[in-house]
């Protein structure tokens, strides 16, 4: 597995529609007990320079003071940081306000290198924190409980919406299976529940290619391909914390992040499934309401948008009534107007999301028709992503991952808002997008919430 995983390290190729396709991540390491290895492995990346660690209150007791400790042993001049979360919060958060405290943080000394110890909040905080600064880092991953260690983007609440920005990616990650496989176990079931996305997230990204002509690319494929190869037989292994099982599951993470990292964007790994995810933690910060981890609300929206997709196949496109969709599209005022209502104090900035998404009437009209006139085509191609919804669903069941949005602590009307809303929150065309231009979003989601909540 590490030879697979290397090979797409410092990645470089062309492919043939001419994009150059790389990774700068030069090490992704998933090895158990490699703690005492991390200080000759970043040699070579260390500018001068006292080094920073960054860790919270739990991921330092887990591995924070052990590796400040072998580092110092190597010569390394170190400053170990625990980050208090802010006033209100259990944890650190990733948001704007914390992310400047964090680069606060590494203004404080001339670092030549930072380390972030944790999983995703960490991670993304030390990855745009030494963005802004400049400074290279790498991470010790503490819990395989998402993709984005690898990825050259970060996952920031920036005025109450969940954004993606890209920054530079790690130029080393290490993660240890025995101390993964120790995580809470939610954290473990986040990590596959974030990959099991993979069917879903790749038929977005093939529709937005098939019916607006975005960019796909068959080598980040070959490389998503890599990662959940991997994946055989893991979930249902993963309850017991079988080391084999979650060393694989970290490989197939660092996959799917180099993937992105080499798409330049989240495209291959995040679609309409994320988009109900990211809602689910907008509301919750925004409104105090309860939210689980990033990758076991993805689970739920994956089965969400996969049967979505079930849904959409099952229909006869020559009942497409296209001119009847055209005159139906808001004006961009009357849109505006609805986001005001639909999300109150977040509406200024899901609508500079929405806005760069809206079609006009002329853009809906060549799409919807490019859809029904290419229909077998089309739905063949998303198809040989997509898997039936059941197989995904008792899978993920396996790995005591949740599946349905009580599961997760969301009660009915928040879950049909996700649903049905959740599309305007980023500009990236996904099936939630496709099926509310087709007026088939809201009957589905009456469908979907009679399914979850009886
Ligand atoms: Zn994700």
């Amino acid at each position: 597995m590490q030879e697979l995983i290397d090979r797409y390290c410092r990645f470089d190729r062309t492919g043939a529609d001419g994009v150059r396709y790389q990774t700068i991540t030069a090490v992704a390491l998933v090895e158990n007990g490699l703690l005492h290895k991390i200080p000759a492995a970043i040699v070579p990346f260390v500018r001068t320079g006292p080094l920073a660690i960054v860790c919270d209150a739990i991921t330092r007791a887990i591995a924070a003071d052990a590796l400040d400790a072998l580092l110092q042993q190597a010569g390394f001049d170190t400053v170990l940081f625990e980050l208090a979360p802010s006033p209100g919060e259990e944890l650190p958060n990733c948001d704007d306000a914390t992310i400047d405290r964090v680069a606060a943080l590494l203004a404080t000394a001339d670092f030549g290198f930072a380390i972030a110890v944790g999983a995703g909040t960490l991670n993304d905080l030390v990855k745009m924190a030494a963005h802004r600064r400049s400074i290279p880092y790498a991470c010790v991953a503490t819990a395989p409980s998402m993709n984005g260690f690898t990825s050259s983007i970060a996952a920031i609440l920036s005025d109450g919406v969940k954004t993606t920005q890209p920054c530079t990616p790690p130029i080393a990650v290490f993660a240890d299976p025995v101390i993964l496989a120790a995580a809470p176990y939610r954290m473990i079931a986040s990590g596959i529940g974030d990959l099991y996305s993979k069917p879903v997230s790749n038929a977005d990204w093939r529709l937005a290619h098939r019916l607006l002509d975005q960019p796909h690319s068959s080598i980040v494929m070959e490389i998503v391909e890599a990662g959940s190869a991997l994946l055989d037989g893991v979930a249902e292994r993963l309850p017991a914390r079988d080391l084999d099982a979650v060393a694989k599951l970290a490989g197939a993470l660092m996959l799917s992040g180099l993937a992105m990292q080499a798409a330049g964007n989240s495209g291959p790994a995040s679609g309409g499934e994320h988009l109900i995810s990211h809602y689910i933690d907008m509301t919750s910060v925004a409104f105090g309401e309860s939210h689980d981890f990033h990758g076991c609300q993805v689970a739920v929206g994956t089965i969400v948008t996969s049967r979505l997709y079930e849904y959409l196949a099952a229909q006869d496109p020559a009942s497409f009534d296209i001119e009847a969709r055209v005159a139906a599209l808001p004006s961009w005022e009357e849109k505006s107007a609805a986001i005001d209502r639909d999300f109150g104090p977040l509406a200024p900035a899901v609508r500079e999301h929405a806005r760069k998404i809206h079609p006009t009437p002329e853009a809906l009209r060549a799409r919807l028709t490019r859809l029904r006139d290419n229909w077998d085509s089309i739905i063949a191609d998303v198809s040989t992503t997509l898997r039936p919804s059941s197989e995904l669903e008792a899978e993920l069941i396996s790995a005591q991952c949740p599946t349905r949005f009580p599961e997760i602590g969301v009660a009915r009307e928040r879950a049909r808002r996700a649903v049905v809303l959740s599309r305007d929150i980023r500009a990236r065309f996904t099936i939630l997008h496709l099926a509310a231009d087709l007026g088939l979003l809201e009957p589905f989601a009456d469908l979907e919430m009679a399914r979850a909540f009886g």
